[in-house]
């Protein structure tokens, strides 16, 4: 855990911010989640019949407050009792519904750290843009 807290750290790349990765980081492995940085893929929350991992993307073009956001997302998603069920996995109502869920609870983990709010609108704008995606794409099925 340790060298996954050092990893975000060094892909994040706001020092401010060690402590709050610290602990963001330390609460995603004690729900019994895992994490992994990646760079060809999409952040995503994924559950196998093992475990469940975080798979955060960190390519380097992404503006790096993003990895954070998408880090709580993603956290969001763990949280969410409703897990996806693999033949629901494209049903757009449902995907839309646990997209909006997974931001309520990422809105909820924001809260928490008053460090993040001068970060506030960099967040919104994120969020919007996530949600306005996950409809066009859905628009595109
Ligand atoms: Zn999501």
């Amino acid at each position: 855990m340790r060298q996954k807290i050092n990893e975000l750290k060094f892909y994040i790349q706001l020092e401010e911010l060690n402590p709050l990765i610290e602990e963001i980081v330390v609460k995603i492995f004690s729900s019994g989640c895992k994490l992994m940085a990646y760079k060809n893929g999409n952040s995503k929350h994924q559950v196998t019949k093992l475990d469940c991992i975080i798979f955060l993307n960190v390519s380097d073009n992404r503006d790096r407050l993003h990895l954070l956001w998408d880090l709580i997302h993603e956290f969001g998603h763990h949280l969410d009792p409703d897990k996806l069920d693999k033949n629901d996995a494209h049903n757009p109502v449902d995907r839309i519904r646990r997209e909006e869920t997974a931001w309520i609870l990422a809105d909820s983990e924001f809260q928490k750290h008053p460090e993040l709010f001068i970060f506030e609108e960099n967040y919104l704008t994120y969020k919007r843009e996530c949600l306005q995606s996950y409809k066009y794409y859905i628009n595109l099925l």
